[in-house]
């Protein structure tokens, strides 16, 4: 294996064609800096028409993925010691930029896609980790799945051209990126700030943190604890108290799910 290898367990490996014409992510894997190996389940399925789901027990809508294909495809993957495996379901860990960082050390991710109305329980017992896009139902695992591939490639070295660009940006840490202009200095009579043609980088620099700030406050409080916002709207944003505010990890969001890291 060279690289960071992505399995993908699926019953659609076309929908993954996206990847080979996607800018960024293309050029990893022209680099080699990517690997992505698809496994269609519906070569591990059963009998003469390759079946790979059927009826749930217990009667209701929908067909299930069998546990067998599944399992056959998973234990057909080569697996490096520095591997994981994500389970895609909206019943799982809602996937944050931390993930993506705390994955990008590894070097081989295996991700089993769901279709229909989802998997045969004995599935998970494959799963370090069971990964939900969102609240929100899709008919498959596989947009997911590309999106875990694309955010975790951005973060591999090499990648992206200039990496200081992962530094500032939305998710990054708690905070959401500053407003970003490129020319025309005047657009329909929108101009872009005073300050950023100004070349006084210091002033630059605090006006792109204050407004990273006022964003996040006017967008996404819950990203900031109740506290630190509470003494950060008393404080009027301040400078000393935005000291505070970025000793602040946003760590109680794994709370609420199981010990999965
Ligand atoms: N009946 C299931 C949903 C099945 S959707 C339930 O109620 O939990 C079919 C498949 O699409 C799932 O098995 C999963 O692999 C994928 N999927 C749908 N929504 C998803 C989401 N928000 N995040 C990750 N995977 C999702």
């Amino acid at each position: 294996m060279s690289g960071f290898n992505f399995d993908v367990i699926t019953l659609f490996p076309a929908a993954f064609e996206l990847i080979n014409n996607s800018g960024v992510i293309t050029r990893a894997l022209d680099k080699n800096l990517i690997d992505v190996n698809l496994h269609d389940l519906r070569d591990y399925g059963e009998g003469s028409y390759r079946q790979v789901d059927d009826k749930p027990y217990g009667g209701g809508a929908g067909m299930v993925l069998k546990p067998e294909p599944i399992f056959k495809a998973y234990e057909s993957i080569n697996k490096s010691s520095k591997s994981k495996t994500l389970l895609m379901t909206p019943q799982g860990k809602v996937l944050k930029q931390k993930d993506l960082v705390r994955w990008s050390t590894l070097d081989q991710i295996i991700i089993i896609c769901g279709q229909y109305e989802g998997f045969d329980e004995r599935i998970r017992c494959l799963a370090d980790e069971e990964i939900s896009l969102g609240d929100y139902v899709l008919s498959g695992g596989e947009i997911p799945a590309i999106s875990i591939i694309n955010g975790l490639t951005r973060l591999i070295p090499g990648t992206l051209g200039d990496p200081d660009s992962l530094l500032d940006e939305s998710h990054n840490s708690f905070l959401l990126e500053y407003p970003q202009y490129t020319r025309p200095f005047n657009f329909k009579e929108m101009k872009v700030p005073e300050i950023l043609v100004s070349g006084n980088h210091e002033e630059i620099k605090s006006w792109r943190k204050q407004k990273s700030i006022e964003r996040t406050m006017e967008r996404r409080s819950d990203l900031i604890s109740n506290k630190i916002f509470k003494n950060f709207q008393e404080s009027k944003l301040n400078k000393g108290n935005f000291n505070k505010l970025t000793e602040f990890q946003t760590s109680n969001e794994c709370e609420n799910y199981p010990d999965w890291w």
